[in-house]
């Protein structure tokens, strides 16, 4: 049996905290292969160093920053030599890059600077695993993980990974812990890339994929997947298992403990997935099967802020064919995924998918685009929007659903409403001042109400 654990931001914060997911992994011999995220804060801190007419102060106050982490780590250590000659090795690397970025605003220079934060996670923790007495050392994931050129939100290639991760890295694990990096990848030519902010949970995914591995085991700050983000509502529970459909709605609609693509190696290998707390792992966790016994209507609600909502108005689409077609056609070519759609006679609504947006959190929403769906329609642009999902299943076939879901959502003003196209979610938009009260009245109604 072959387990890849994956470990993010806040599991990797420090040595303690290293500490605790270095037990995790020792307790598990079938755990193979490490994932880790970069420690807790450092990318947040090196997307500020990505942007434009930063101050040399401040761009030393962010470098010095991400260097207190890492060297935090180093002297708890015991600074042994050739881990601290690779780490400043990173660190200068690091400076090199943003003073490179001054000039040059280079996509390709923002990912390979995005990349040192999970190189330095990744050397330190194989050196906490080591100062246990386990054989292990840390491995450049970028010669497995294939991804296009699409640097900020770089798309694996899969065939390619699987190819190379058994020619490059399974004949590693036979007689060693490999400790590699989340997030990062390169392209053909070598180029490093990113997949995406949260992209840790899809990397161990995908090299689960690739190894064949039996499970993915994604360790967290929260001891499972919950009924709704345990931040939003007191009363949400952990579940102890959910379907790979009921993740992958609550990942897509915004669930921020899973990625919204790590399920879909999972589905294709039948791989279970383990969500659990690094902090305490004793508490056990959310398995994800591919099937569960007796799925509720009611699994969880899912909150995504930030939303943007695109009205188009035009008269052409009066009887007439092909105006989505079109519009749909400018938004691919844009890069653009459209999420939720409503549709009148001349009007058509839809919200964007922003978990599609690059590492730098650079906006969906060009110039470019806004002026070329001009060309064939009226735009407008609402921001400051919410969706809140409920996520369960046969929203669509179980009557009395939408009666108690509205008299709950009777004080507040719903912008859009999306229901029917998919078994496993009912989704409204709401004003983002509204998002945390909503989110907090349907859990309390679905899932600490008994009727
Ligand atoms: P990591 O750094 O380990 O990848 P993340 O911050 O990306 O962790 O994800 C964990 C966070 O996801 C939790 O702290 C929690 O606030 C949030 N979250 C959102 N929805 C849920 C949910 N349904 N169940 C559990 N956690 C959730
Ligand atoms: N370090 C990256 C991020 O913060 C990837 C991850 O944590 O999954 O987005
Ligand atoms: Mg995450």
């Amino acid at each position: 049996m072959t387990v890849v654990a994956k470990f993010g931001g806040t599991s990797v914060a420090d040595y303690q905290a290293m500490g605790r997911c270095a037990d995790i992994v020792l307790n598990n011999p079938a755990t193979r292969i490490v994932v880790v995220s970069a420690s807790s804060g450092v990318t947040n801190l090196l997307v500020e160093l990505t942007q434009a007419n930063l101050t040399d102060e401040r761009r030393l106050e962010l470098l010095k920053s991400v260097a207190a982490i890492q060297y935090g780590i180093l002297d708890c250590l015991g600074r042994p030599a050739e881990v601290a000659s690779e780490l400043d090795k990173l660190l200068s690397q690091m400076s090199v890059l943003s003073d490179a970025l001054v000039l040059n605003r280079g996509k390709h220079l923002m990912d390979a600077l995005l990349s040192t934060g999970e190189l330095c996670s990744s050397l330190l923790f194989a050196a906490v695993l080591r100062e246990r007495g386990a054989r292990a050392s840390s491995f450049d994931v970028r010669g497995v993980m294939r991804t296009d050129g699409h640097f900020g939100r770089a798309e694996p290639q899969i065939a390619d990974i699987e190819a190379l991760v058994s020619t490059e890295l399974a004949p590693l694990l036979k007689d060693n812990l490999i400790v590699t990096q989340g997030f990062i990848g390169a392209d053909e030519q070598g180029q490093t890339t990113t997949l995406g902010r949260g992209g840790s949970d899809y990397s161990a995914a995908l090299l689960a994929e690739a190894l064949r591995a039996e499970a993915v085991e994604i360790w967290t700050d929260v001891p499972g997947i919950f009924t709704t983000d345990p931040r939003l509502a007191p009363g949400a529970r952990a579940l102890e298992e959910i379907s790979f459909n009921e993740a992958a709605e609550m990942a897509t609609f915004g669930a921020k403990v899973l990625h919204p693509a790590t399920i879909l190696p999972a589905v294709r290998r039948q791989i279970q997935v383990f969500v659990g707390s690094s902090k305490e792992p004793e508490r056990g966790g959310t398995w994800i099967r591919h099937q569960v016994e007796h799925p509720p209507v009611y699994r969880a609600v899912a909150l995504r802020r930030g939303q943007t909502l695109l009205n188009l108005h035009s008269l052409q689409m009066l009887h007439a064919q092909g105006f989505l077609a079109h519009i749909f056609a400018t938004l691919a070519k844009h890069r653009i995924s459209v999420d939720l759609i409503t549709t009148s006679e001349v009007n058509v609504s839809l919200t964007l998918d922003k978990t599609g947006s690059d590492s730098t959190g650079t906006g969906l929403l060009s110039e470019a685009l806004l002026q070329e769906l001009a060309e064939h329609c009226r735009v407008s642009v609402e921001d400051n929007l919410a969706l809140v999902a409920i996520i369960g299943n046969r929203i669509a076939t179980t009557s009395g659903v939408c009666r108690r879901v509205f008299t709950v959502l009777e004080p507040f003003n719903v912008r859009m409403i999306c229901q029917g196209a998919s078994p496993h979610n009912l989704c409204v938009l709401v004003d983002e001042k509204d998002a945390a009260p909503v989110v907090a009245a349907l859990h309390s109604n679905l899932f600490e109400t008994a009727l």
